[in-house]
């Protein structure tokens, strides 16, 4: 699943007497492959396909499959296709392992690097208890092929090697039709496996981002917010309200969702006789009309145009592009407006 550019890795784990090839291009890995004549060779990977994390092996022996095993191990919002990898591992040595006889040099190919480096971490990270599980096989299996020699091999997908296209293909179909039979696969993996640990995190915020989504989506701002940014809300916006002085905040979100001490609003939740501007008379005072047409806030919005250029003559851009908040927030101090609920408003300062 990942581009490999290692080159030979020199710490081996006990139990693979051949070793560990990572070669420095896909081109070199797929010359190893075809250039090396192993009786039994294995392949394994892990997917990520319709919702489920799969893993799989297939055993060829001269050129022709004798074995395969698959094991789905759940939702991808509980595993991950590195999980994957790894049980596709743990796979690999099982079938070896019911080899009735087993001895040379048996290559493993594996399409992920980050697997290939965790089989020898010594620090514990994600899955590690995995590669535990991969180190208790390999001596089962070491044990059982005393003149056998494992190499685990790089083998990039999508290089045309019939083995990898296979074990791919078998990952996939965990999918639909689910693991080989209990009984065939490892015993240290007849037990549910932990879920992964990231996956239920992102999972979780992913889940709480929706539902906070929906809820916005039922209030009464979400209509007048969506015309005027229809992302909202988005992670760029929460950081960018972040980053501002309250007063600014607070500011900001009132103007966006319309709910502003203007006389609009305030008429509509009975806090004003009237909806219209008290500056001029003339139309009601909403966010648009404040900002862009009212002329008692003419000269203010001539400077706020010439100090922020052509995008503070959109609305939309006013309120949701940073580098126009300067002016923004100049323009609402100088027209005195917001004075009475707000008190002043200071410039903004520089990022
Ligand atoms: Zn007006």
């Amino acid at each position: 699943m990942d581009s490999g550019n290692s080159g030979r890795t020199d710490q081996i784990p006990t139990g693979i007497g051949g070793g560990v090839s990572c070669t420095h291009s896909k081109e070199q890995a797929k010359e190893e492959e075809e250039g090396d004549k192993s009786r039994v060779k294995v392949f394994t990977d892990g997917s990520g396909y319709e919702g489920q994390v799969g893993a799989a092996a297939v055993l060829y022996q001269d050129g022709a499959v004798r074995s395969r095993r698959r094991m789905r191990l759940g939702s991808i919002w509980h595993h991950t296709v590195y999980e994957g990898e790894g049980v596709g591992m743990i796979l690999g040595l099982e079938l070896i392992r019911e080899e009735q006889h087993a001895n040379g040099m048996i290559p493993m190919g594996i399409d992920n690097t980050s697997a290939i480096t965790a089989m020898h971490a010594i620090k514990p990270g994600p899955g590690h208890y995995l590669w535990d599980l991969f180190h208790q096989q390999l001596k089962m299996v070491t044990d059982r092929h005393q003149d056998m020699d494992l190499l685990i091999r790089w083998m990039p997908g999508h290089i045309d090697i019939k083995g990898n296209e296979e074990a791919d293909k078998e990952a996939k179909v965990t999918a639909k039709h689910g693991s080989s039979p209990n009984q065939k696969l490892p015993s240290q993996l007849w037990k549910m496996l932990p879920c992964s640990k990231s996956v239920v995190q992102q999972a979780f915020h992913a889940k709480l981002k929706q539902a906070a989504a929906k809820v916005w989506q039922k209030s009464p701002q979400y209509k007048q917010m969506k015309q005027i940014d229809s992302m909202l809300p988005s992670d760029k916006f929460s950081k960018q309200m972040s980053k501002m002085l309250c007063k600014h905040a607070s500011l900001l979100f009132q103007l966006q969702s319309g709910h502003i001490p203007l006389n609009k609003h305030l008429h509509q939740i009975q806090k004003a006789d009237s909806p219209t501007c008290p500056c001029c008379h003339q139309h009601n005072e909403t966010v648009m009309h404040y900002m862009m047409h009212c002329p008692a806030h003419k000269n203010v919005r001539h400077k706020m145009i010439q100090a922020g250029g052509r995008g503070a003559r959109d609305l939309s851009k006013l309120l949701t592009e940073p580098k126009l908040f300067a002016h923004l927030f100049q323009f609402i101090g100088h027209s005195g407006c917001m004075w009475s609920i707000f008190g002043e408003i200071p410039d903004q300062p520089t990022q």
